[in-house]
């Protein structure tokens, strides 16, 4: 069967979480790889998360290639006081960061962080001008007990509350089943499509101006022999990729899909 064709919207977003790998050293030399074999297109947006250490070297290895847009793996949700090891998010803004990843399942999932906590770093992202990137998804016994879209809706709803709704248009969303992630388990194109449909239909309430443009990413064990199709899933507005875009030459394969 032939993929359904992609309207003609706003370019994918090819978006790679590095996780904790890549420190300041390697994050400028995989910067450098990339620059030298990528050209700058204009039919797709590369963002790239490395950790919050390695944002301002990867700020200055990227020099003038803002084709390449970079973000922060995680904030705290406060400017500035004793926070000890936290990062704002107006120092990862001042590092090079245009975005934040909020509510990554290993943030939820490793390190406790709760619906209330995502709400309120997406808040601070958007005060400091940075785009939040929510991510949602629903874990294997939760999507085994028929609650995926129950969980989903509920992260994402949380996620944005303390937004105004002028804000809400601008941000990014990433569903992400967290069984997808690092098992090199892949959502189908087609669940994958079905929850992006319904997370449409609820920005498009909680956005009601703006709603229906917001990029929705999927994520969750991409590769290069399964990033096309679903990139071609309805709605899938882009990928976020972890392991898979450590490698120059395995995430060019993708972001060039
Ligand atoms: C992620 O960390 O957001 C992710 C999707 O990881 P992976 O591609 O390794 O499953």
């Amino acid at each position: 069967m032939r993929p359904p064709m992609r309207p003609p919207m706003r370019p994918p977003i090819l978006a790679a979480n590095w996780k904790m790998h890549h420190g300041p050293t390697a994050a400028r030399a995989f910067i450098a790889e990339l620059l030298a074999r990528h050209t700058p297109r204009a039919d797709r947006t590369i963002v790239l998360f490395p950790p919050a250490l390695s944002l301002h070297a990867a700020a200055e290895a990227r020099a003038d290639r803002t084709d390449i847009r970079l973000g922060v793996q995680n904030i705290h949700w406060e400017s500035k006081g004793a926070f000890t090891g936290e990062t704002s998010a107006g120092m990862a803004r001042d590092a090079g960061a245009e975005l934040a990843l909020v509510g990554h399942s290993e943030r939820r999932h490793v390190f406790g962080e709760t619906d209330e906590e995502t709400s309120r770093k997406c808040t601070a992202a958007h005060a400091a001008g940075l785009v939040p990137m929510l991510c949602v998804g629903e874990r294997l016994g939760e999507r085994e007990a028929g609650e995926t879209e129950a969980v989903v809706l509920r992260q994402l709803r949380a996620g944005l509350t303390s937004l105004e709704a002028g804000a809400r248009r601008s941000v990014m969303i990433a569903y992400e089943p967290v069984w997808a992630i690092g098992t090199g388990k892949t959502a189908t194109p087609d669940d994958a499509a079905a929850v992006h449909a319904v997370i449409r239909q609820e920005l498009q309430v909680l956005a009601p101006e703006g709603g229906s443009e917001v990029p929705i990413l999927y994520g969750g064990s991409v590769n290069p022999g399964n990033a096309a199709a679903l990139l071609a899933a309805p709605e899938v507005g882009g990928l976020l990729v972890g392991g898979a875009s450590l490698e120059v030459a395995g995430w060019l394969a993708i972001a060039s899909t």
